[in-house]
């Protein structure tokens, strides 16, 4: 059974003299626990369609058509307050800026122990260790000390470590990454692919993995979607898709 379907999505913006469609009849699903890639050309509707699934399409843009269900229950619809309970509990964000994600002004512990503790019962005392367990998870050295710096103390491959470990701490179903490597080093942009890789892994969460990189793609997805002009081109096993000339 799939953990989110997507169905004839459509993603329209006002223009002066009618609409644009960014997005259109875009389908797919993810099966729990599954890495699905989404490539194409900038501009293809992928950062659009990834937002649109987690209610953070920002107006005037507007789903003009199509749902998406989550667990098999839509979630297109929802309250504001629903969805924002879900993207804190079941659905994980990674954005290529890692500075969307983590405010500038509070300490990082600060900002996980309280993702921590709207999602769960834990105390304060025990959120603050699973703070640090989680950035120790994610390979921030020194992570007792860390703990309580701001997010500018940090490299920008420490931050995304960090997002990764905002977006981890409630164990969520599915993790939503767009672009997640783009503003980084290329250096340390593999290594950052295979945290999130292995991290998903071990916590049981499936991946949407939005990259104009189809060399992350081959390295990381089990499916792939290729995005063309707001619609899917073409859309199957990794080594189908790339195989092709
Ligand atoms: P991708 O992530 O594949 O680079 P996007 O999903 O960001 O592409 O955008 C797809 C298209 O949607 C853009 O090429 C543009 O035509 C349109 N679009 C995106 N954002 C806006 C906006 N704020 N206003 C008008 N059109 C937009
Ligand atoms: P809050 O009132 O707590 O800021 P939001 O709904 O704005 O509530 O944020 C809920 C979560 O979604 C937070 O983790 C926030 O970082 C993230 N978020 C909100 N808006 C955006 C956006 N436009 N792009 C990416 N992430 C966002």
């Amino acid at each position: 059974d799939a953990l989110l379907e997507v169905r004839n999505l459509r993603i329209e913006f006002p223009t002066r003299n009618g609409t644009l469609v960014a997005v259109d009849d875009v389908s797919f699903d993810i099966k729990p626990g599954e890495v699905l890639g989404v490539v194409g050309e900038s501009g293809a509707g992928k950062s659009l369609t990834g937002s649109a699934i987690i209610g953070l399409l920002e107006p005037p843009g507007r789903i003009a058509d199509g749902q998406v269900l989550f667990q098999g229950k839509r979630i297109d619809n929802l309250p504001y307050e629903k969805l924002r309970r879900l993207r804190g509990a079941e659905i994980g964000m990674v954005f290529q800026d890692p500075l969307t994600s983590l405010n500038p002004l509070y300490r990082v512990g600060e900002q996980l122990i309280e993702t921590i503790r709207t999602h769960t019962d834990m105390s304060e005392r025990a959120a603050r260790k699973r703070a640090i367990e989680l950035l120790a998870e994610v390979g921030i050295p020194s992570p007792e000390r860390r703990v309580d710096q701001y997010p500018h103390q940090f490299s920008g491959g420490m931050r995304q470590r960090v997002v990764i470990a905002l977006a981890l701490c409630v164990n969520p179903k599915l993790v939503i990454a767009d672009e997640p490597t783009t503003a980084l080093d290329v250096s340390i942009q593999a290594q950052i692919i295979s945290l999130l890789k292995r991290l998903c892994r071990d916590h049981g969460a499936a991946v949407m993995l939005v990259t104009h990189d189809m060399g992350v793609i081959a390295e990381t997805a089990d499916r792939v979607a290729v995005m063309y002009a707001g619609r899917i081109a073409e859309i199957g096993p990794v080594q189908e898709v790339i195989k092709r000339p």
